[in-house]
């Protein structure tokens, strides 16, 4: 299989799928251009080895054509972060695109619009509401068919295909895996920055160095449950805290006041539980709790068992003692994986825990351990901490980290290597 490094992109056209997804203001100002510059080392490796590129992006999810969703807006920023005048087509196929990719040089770079204002692209019939089943299976069949020609027609730009677009590895999208098929497997390869992604959670899930702990956070049981019964196969430590703590703690006769609880996941979190013993795993749960009258972060607090929450009080964050649990088991590990707050990091007064977290995986991290972070909030803490630099992997994706770590095929990376 070709790489980024192997494969001479001279006089080759170049298809890059890439994740350009940033979020804008109400001027349409970019606010964070992190995803743009993660696609920089693949974008200008293709200009260095003298090939041009085409540039395919969604941004945001338009039901059609609406300015506010255009890659017009971003155009500025991305030819200044590339240092070339990036082209522009105002629409991703048709004629005007067509002929500007045909007509691209050595060195030019062809940003296309929304891919999203097409309907071809996800492969979802718009449908206004109410419609009948048999007008959807007619839509989804028409839809099918045209996909094709949307996705023919991008891939007839190019001659390789390159995907560095993590952020949607997870969708079967015209642009993210469909188009493969366009391209011979010496044709199609991964960006620099998928390329990482899959290297770096590869590591922490079949290549591990024990011991290997996961630290799952967050609000929820019930949006990581099947994270968690896949990481009860591999980890030999599971931290799970957050808000999901009230929900084990409740599911075992422990008093949660008025703490973050799923009364429907009772049953769920002895199963984990009972699991976890099965499988050897240790499963460490927060024991106590820095507890608030109200959910802010100007609430008066205290400290108190997970098990004991007075009525009126809530947890929003973990305790000293199971700070110093949780770290203990952190610094004596070799693979760390975190996902997931343990606290309402959001608040400066509740995010002690987090930070202590942040702070055994980076001590960990200088003493050779491997250590990915990945999962929105989690990335926010360690960026809040000033941390980002001192972990050994920071991931850039959402949902597609999510369903590698469930132990998922991402078909945005089965296109490109066949698993
Ligand atoms: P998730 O999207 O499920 O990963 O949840 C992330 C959110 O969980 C963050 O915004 C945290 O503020 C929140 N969170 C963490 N701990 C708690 C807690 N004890 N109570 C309520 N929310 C929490």
């Amino acid at each position: 299989m070709q790489t980024m490094d192997s494969f001479n992109f001279a006089d080759r056209k170049a298809f890059v799928r890439v994740d350009f997804n940033v979020p804008l203001d109400e001027n349409f100002s970019i606010t964070d251009d992190t995803r743009i510059r993660a696609a920089v080392p693949t974008l200008k490796k293709i200009l260095k080895d003298g090939g041009c590129a085409v540039i395919g992006s969604h941004l945001g999810r338009p039901k059609g054509f609406a300015d506010r969703f255009s890659l017009r807006h971003i155009l500025p920023r991305v030819s200044e972060l590339l240092g070339v005048d990036v082209l522009f087509a105002g629409d991703c196929v048709g004629e005007e695109a067509g002929t500007m990719a045909a007509a691209l040089r050595p060195g030019e770079v062809l940003l296309l619009e929304n891919l999203r204002f097409h309907a071809e692209e996800e492969g979802k019939p718009r449908l206004e509401a109410g419609a009948g089943e048999e007008e959807t299976n007619r839509a989804k069949k028409a839809l099918k068919e045209s996909q094709k020609e949307f996705t023919a027609k991008l891939a007839s730009y190019a001659d390789v295909y390159v995907n560095d677009a993590f952020g949607t590895a997870h969708r079967a999208h015209a642009s993210t895996a469909l188009i493969a098929e366009f391209f011979d497997t010496e044709h199609r390869l991964f960006g620099y920055l998928l390329q990482n992604e899959i290297v770096a959670v590869e590591k922490v899930m079949n290549e591990t160095e024990r011991p290997f702990t996961a630290i799952m956070g967050g609000s929820k049981v019930s949006s990581k449950i099947e994270i968690i019964k896949n990481l009860l196969d591999r980890v030999d430590n599971l931290i799970l805290a957050g808000g999901m703590t009230y929900t084990f703690a409740k599911a075992f006769g422990g008093k949660i006041g008025g703490s973050i609880v799923e009364d429907d996941k009772l049953d769920l979190a002895r199963e984990l539980v009972a699991l976890a013993a099965e499988k050897g795993v240790n499963l460490v749960l927060a024991s106590d709790a820095k507890i608030a009258d109200s959910f802010s972060n100007d609430a008066a607090t205290g400290f108190a068992s997970v098990n004991e929450i007075p009525d009126g009080w809530e947890g929003l964050d973990i305790g000293p003692e199971s700070e110093k649990a949780f770290a203990e088991v952190i610094k004596k590990s070799r693979t760390i994986l975190w996902n997931g707050p343990v606290g309402v990091f959001e608040f400066d007064n509740f995010d002690r825990g987090s930070r202590a977290v942040s702070d055994a995986i980076v001590d960990a991290t200088g003493k050779g351990a491997f250590s990915l972070v990945g999962g929105g909030d989690s990335v926010a803490c360690v960026n809040k901490f000033g941390q980002a630099g001192e972990v050994s992997y920071v991931s850039t994706g959402g949902g597609a980290l999510l369903e590698m770590i469930e132990g998922k095929v991402l078909p945005g990376i089965k296109a490109i290597r066949g698993y």
